[in-house]
């Protein structure tokens, strides 16, 4: 097990396609394993494989105690919104309001290829919605506000080092 390099905005990697998962071996458990190191390391509660940098659909998730390995997740059903303060391993210190939906229906396998069925609400939902999205390349930033938007891009923009 390891801590891995998470990925800061604006690294190419968040925007990255990501593939489903086909195998599920020890490779996966070990990835999975990683995930879960690097998250506590940094003290999140949830972590998508593409921020470090790995573009496959994984996601863990430990949440009051509710430790998830989601696989391939899929969002079936949204009903809903509620507006929450969410913030990001991949935007270090930046915590903003954004509409999430209020329930979602989930699909995922574990790190064991066994399938699940999920409905969700209040926060769970959130945190679920939130790494789906990391999934798909849907990042914080593109769920603010247009002004908000070019606001924390360019301040991401320079603490990395450009311009
Ligand atoms: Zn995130």
């Amino acid at each position: 097990m390891a801590v891995r390099t998470i990925c800061v905005y604006p690294d190419a990697a968040l925007r990255r396609e990501t593939e489903d998962v086909t195998v599920f071996d020890d490779e996966l458990k070990a990835l999975a394993a990683d995930m879960f190191d690097t998250m506590y390391e940094s003290e999140g509660i949830g972590l998508a494989a593409p921020q470090i940098g790995v573009s496959k659909k994984i996601v863990v998730i430990d949440y009051r105690g509710d430790k998830n390995v989601l696989v391939n997740p899929v969002i079936t059903a949204e009903e809903g919104s509620v507006t929450r303060e969410e913030g990001c391993l991949s935007f270090p210190g930046i915590y903003e309001k954004v509409e999430s939906p209020e329930k979602i229906s989930v699909e995922y396998f574990d790190e064991n290829g066994e399938k699940h069925v999920r409905e969700l609400d209040g926060f769970t939902a959130c945190v679920f919605h939130h790494e789906i999205d990391h999934l798909n390349g849907r990042l914080l930033i593109d769920r603010v506000s247009p002004l908000k938007r070019a606001f924390l891009k360019k301040k991401m923009t320079k603490r990395a080092g450009g311009r």
